[in-house]
């Protein structure tokens, strides 16, 4: 007998009362993938995504060419920049899907540094995604900005007081993540925009771990730019394109650094001078990539369906069931224990999470390893069922003792 069959009748039950469990089936479920666990690097395909892609191709693409354009494709980076926004609190008209996060985030941090004028430094999280962090410091040097490493006090993450103590009037633009990406730590996105701004600083939140799973409200916390992935939680595949906000206070005369024909009030004016949109489309660049927003706009439309409110009380409930788990193997979670104060993913610290994260792969477990000791496991609401999630911990406590 394992020491985890006690937890299999529960499983069951947690899938039975389940009321997410139904749109697993919209997804495709490869068998060779027994328990797919990295859901928050590259979410599931949804099947209306397969579908949706393959009409694009055949009679889109395919059959209507270069009119494709003006019968909607022109529209898809505002268009589905609404329907992401509906899904972390922004009314329409503040967001764009285009680019990368990591160009969306480039833009947001510059024209963030252009609110703030008179204020000379730039704070970032110590140990924020790579991105996050290069980019921060490249923004501050080009900007003459003082670039201002926050260290997380406490080892789940950074916390609203660690953001607080490193806030002066100094300040100028501070760049957070929501949801700490080896962690699993939350920020209460609410109350630290309200700390930034009491500083009389500019907020730029990065939702890449958060957007699809929890729930978030940037018109109603008064948040100036954030940017976002669509890959993770939204499902919309591999390279997808970023989601941009920029609060409509800011919009009329936000400053980004890469204005492109994209960008201008009219764009096919062609005009000799570069006159800047005045709403959303000001925060865009070039020509977008369509088969990506389509996908996109499938995730989304998903994760608005399924319900962000359901999906983060799902959420809540499979973490806690992987903490559960995992304390019966007595393995170090280093994501916090309060349900409040984590995302969607569970973070174990193993000596050999590298080499345990190859044997598990090798065994239908697709778990995701971020250096130098984390075993990080990504759970989906949407797609990830709790007997899935006991499949893989099984195997893992299997691996862990060979
Ligand atoms: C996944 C992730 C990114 C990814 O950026 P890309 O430009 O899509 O590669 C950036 N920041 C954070 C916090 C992430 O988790």
């Amino acid at each position: 007998m394992s020491p985890l069959d006690l937890f299999r009748e529960r499983a069951a039950a947690l899938d039975a009362a389940d009321p997410l469990a139904p749109w697993r089936d919209e997804f495709v479920l490869d068998p060779d993938v027994v328990a797919y666990l990295d859901g928050n690097s590259l979410g599931r395909l949804p099947r209306r995504t397969q579908e949706r892609l393959a009409r694009f191709v055949r009679e889109e693409w395919g059959g209507r060419l270069i009119r494709g354009w003006s019968e909607g494709w022109v529209d898809l980076p505002v268009e589905v920049g609404d329907a992401v926004g509906a899904l972390v609190g922004a009314g329409p008209g503040q967001t764009v899907v285009a680019d990368s996060t990591s160009v969306c985030l480039a833009k947001a941090l510059h024209a963030a540094v252009g609110l703030a004028p008179g204020r000379s430094r730039l704070l970032v999280n110590a140990a924020d995604f790579p991105t996050d962090r290069y980019l921060a410091r490249r923004v501050a040097v080009d900007r003459g900005l003082e670039l201002v490493e926050m260290s997380p006090s406490d080892p789940s993450g950074l916390n609203a007081d660690d953001v607080t103590a490193a806030l002066d009037d100094r300040t100028a633009v501070v760049l957070l993540s929501h949801v700490d990406y080896r962690t699993g730590s939350l920020l209460d996105l609410e109350e630290v925009t309200a700390r930034v701004h009491a500083a009389g600083a500019v907020v730029v939140w990065d939702l890449c771990h958060s957007v699809g799973v929890v729930p978030t409200g940037l018109d109603a916390a008064g948040v100036d730019l954030a940017v976002g992935c669509t890959y993770k939680y939204l499902n919309g595949g591999p390279g997808a394109p970023a989601f941009l906000y920029a609060a409509a206070r800011h919009l009329p005369s936000l400053d980004q650094p890469l204005p492109g024909w994209w960008s201008a009030d009219d764009l096919f004016a062609m005009a000799d001078e570069y006159r800047p949109a005045s709403d959303a489309r000001r925060m865009l660049t070039g020509t977008p990539q369509v088969a990506g927003l389509l996908a996109v706009q499938e995730g989304a439309a998903l994760a608005a369906e399924a319900g962000i409110e359901e999906a983060r009380e799902k959420s809540e409930q499979l973490t806690a069931f992987a903490i559960e788990v995992l304390d019966a193997l007595r393995l170090e979670v280093v994501t916090p224990r309060d349900p409040a104060r984590r995302g969607s993913h569970v973070t174990v610290r193993l000596p050999d999470a590298r080499g345990v994260t190859e044997r598990l792969t090798a065994r239908g477990v697709v778990p995701d390893f971020r250096e130098p000791d984390l075993l990080r496991l990504g759970l989906a609401p949407l797609t990830t069922s709790f007997a899935e999630l006991l499949t893989g911990l099984e195997i893992l406590a299997e691996v862990l003792g060979e």
